[in-house]
Order: structure tokens, then sequence, then C-alpha cells
């Protein structure tokens, strides 16, 4: 078994979709382990995102500066640099006050694979590639280009594990032991 951490970020809960989430999840089997709905603290959200995970953060900025590219935007007119690494720890502040916008539904889901099983129903990072049928890709639309301009994190509705080390990692921040049920 293995356990993966889901947070519905505060897109997915003011759009009042967390129930249709939520049973994509359970129909696949997936358990709900834990659940809660939470206004999430900064010292919270600070570890989440944690700023000295140096590879994550050059990866994001990566990406993102892929995005730019690919868009056909000028990273250093928009963002003053184009060293991947400052433009990560960019994206790690948009990302804190994205999640910290308004309550977030946190949860552990159990199963065998679940982290890669969660992704998979999540989709892709970006909604427009996002294949029809996962949750990104059904119900969002938001573009990088649209963030990147207005300088915060693309809403796509959920957060999930990349890795299960990640899940490991994460689950303690947000759920004590006692509140992680099996049945
Ligand atoms: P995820 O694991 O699929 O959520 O993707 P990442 O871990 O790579 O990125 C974390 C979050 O950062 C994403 O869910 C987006 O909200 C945001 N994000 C990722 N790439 C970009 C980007 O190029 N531009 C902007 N504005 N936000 C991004
Ligand atoms: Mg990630």
């Amino acid at each position: 078994m293995e356990q993966t951490l889901v947070i519905l970020k505060p897109d997915a809960v003011k759009r009042n979709l967390m129930g249709e989430i939520i049973t994509r999840f359970e129909k696949v089997g997936l358990k709900l382990a834990a659940v809660k709905l939470v206004t999430a603290k900064k010292e919270i959200v600070d570890k989440h995102y944690p700023k000295d995970r140096d590879e994550l953060w050059f990866g994001i900025g990566n990406k993102t500066l892929e995005n730019y590219e690919n868009l056909g935007m000028d990273p250093i007119e928009s963002l003053g640099t184009s060293d991947p690494r400052e433009i990560g720890k960019m994206v790690r502040v948009w990302l804190m006050d994205y999640i910290m916008q308004g309550p977030v539904l946190v949860m552990v889901l159990e199963a065998p694979h679940a982290v890669e099983l969660v992704r998979k129903l999540a989709g892709h990072t970006l909604p427009l590639l996002a294949a029809p049928g996962t949750i990104r890709g059904d119900y969002a639309y938001d573009s990088s280009y649209l963030a990147n301009s207005n300088k915060r994190a693309i809403e796509n509705l959920v957060h999930a594990s990349g890795t299960v080390e990640e899940a490991k990692y994460e689950i303690p921040l947000w759920f004590t032991p006692s509140e992680i049920h099996s049945y």
C-alpha cells in the first residue's frame, strides 16, 4: 500500500468541485485515509514548498522558462532574469500566495501505486496539455501566458505528491498520525 498527499487548491474549493474530484478518486478505488478543510498556515506552506530543495526549484524554474520560450515571452523583460534558479524562487512565492488564497481541502489517499495513480488522474500541470478525462483536463482552463503575465501560479485545481519520497515528507506536515485512519 502506498499513500499520497492531495490538496484541492482554493480554486477547486471556491468552484464547488470538491465532491466531484473526490468521487473520481473513490471510483478508482483510492481510499480516503484522512481529509480536512483548512486555511493553510504560512509555516506549513513554507515547509510544503521547501526553500532549500534546490533541485526542485531549479526544475520548476526551468519548466517555467521553457513555457516562456514556447509562448514567445521574454523572461528578462517580464521577470528581470532568465536564471532558472531565480525564476524557480519566484514561482515558489506565487505558489505560496495561491495556496493561501482561501481554504484548501487536504487529504491522504491510499492504494497500490497511489502516487502515480493520482498524478495520472490529475493530468498535466498545464491545463491546456492535460488530457480530457483528467481532473485538470476536464475542469481547468488557466493558461501559463495569463499566469506568467500576472505573476501568479497557474491555477490547476490540485496538488498531488510527485514521488513516494515527496509524499512521505508532505503527509506529516499536514496530518498527525491520529488523523490518518485505516479501515
Ligand atoms: P505539478 O506537480 O503538476 O503541480 O507541477 P510542478 O510541481 O512542476 O509545479 C507546481 C505548481 O507551480 C503547478 O501546479 C502550478 O500551479 C505552478 N506552475 C508550474 N509551472 C508554472 C509556470 O510555468 N508558470 C506559472 N505561472 N506557474 C507554474
Ligand atoms: Mg509538483
